[in-house]
């Protein structure tokens, strides 16, 4: 029985260890999240940026590749950027998956604590006193309970 209580006292701090480390999951998802918002926006931005430099180019009948291909590197550098948000993200929500399925097998070796013991006797086959199991006698009419 002891070893019932120890393992419910140990569950249950598992329970908020997972509890603090899910809201710290949730916060760092939530923070990637808006990086990669941000980092999008700028993305957009800089196309918009692109599309006008290369008019404003056109338009003067003077195409600049070199500054055309910087601005290009800087926005497949914000892209690489958001892939590794992306995969970040990814990471966190699947140890966050393969923690629940680890926490769904401790629940059920829990369960099979939970089942309370029965207490075993040995019934004298003279008198019919229960008598405990480690009994050789019979505790009311002394008869022998087992080799
Ligand atoms: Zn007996």
């Amino acid at each position: 029985m002891s070893d019932f209580f120890g393992k419910l006292k140990k569950n249950i701090d598992k329970g908020v260890n997972k509890a603090s480390k899910k809201s710290a999951e949730i916060a760092e998802k939530t923070k990637l999240q808006t990086q990669i918002m941000s980092l999008k926006n700028d993305k957009k931005n800089e196309i918009s940026e692109l599309g006008k430099v290369v008019y404003d180019m056109l338009k003067e009948g003077n195409l600049d590749e070199e500054a055309i291909n910087l601005k290009f590197e800087s926005i497949t550098e914000i892209e690489k950027q958001i892939n590794d948000k992306e995969e970040q993200k990814e990471n966190i929500e699947k140890e966050g998956l393969a923690e629940e399925s680890e926490e769904s097998e401790e629940s059920k070796e829990f369960e099979d604590v939970e089942v309370v013991e029965e207490t075993e006797v040995i019934e004298c086959p003279n008198c019919g006193e229960k008598n405990p199991t480690d009994a050789k006698f019979c505790q009311n009419c002394g008869t022998k309970l087992k080799d």
